[in-house]
């Protein structure tokens, strides 16, 4: 996990997405280690935010996490990996967003720097 990622867990404590879509494998490997799935209203098998999976903002089957999970980044991450601004400054971002979640003022902010869709199939929930 990323120096940037290991503070934040905005794509998986329900701050950006609501669930995040399982490829035929993932469900079976979520299952055997007792995870409860959800199923949405068109049939397709998923995995609910907040996830089982994280505690103190990391994930428990970082290994073995979806491959949703896995492809994911945001914009902001993908940001700091081409450069285009420092790990400190990419971190005040993160620590920002966590203020406004707080606060109940976060949509725009989380629009406009972490909403990216690469790895797609992650699903926002209402903010
Ligand atoms: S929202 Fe972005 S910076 Fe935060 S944990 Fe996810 S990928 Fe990392
Ligand atoms: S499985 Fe891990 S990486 Fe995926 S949403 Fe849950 S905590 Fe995040």
């Amino acid at each position: 996990m990323s120096a940037l990622c290991r503070h934040c867990a905005l794509c998986c404590d329900g701050s950006l997405f609501g669930y995040v879509g399982l490829e035929p494998g993932d469900a079976e490997r979520l299952r055997a280690k007792a995870f409860c799935l959800a199923t949405r209203p068109g049939g397709q098998t998923v995995l609910a935010q907040p996830c089982a999976a994280l505690t103190n903002r990391s994930c428990r089957i970082y290994e073995s996490r979806p491959s949703h999970c896995a492809s994911f980044n945001c914009l902001l991450a993908t940001a700091l990996g081409e450069e285009e601004l420092s790990l400190g400054e990419a971190q005040e971002v993160v620590a920002e967003a966590h203020r406004r979640i707080s606060r109940g003022h976060a949509r725009g902010y989380l629009r406009t720097h972490f909403y990216g869709r690469y790895g797609q199939n992650h699903e926002s929930p209402k903010l």
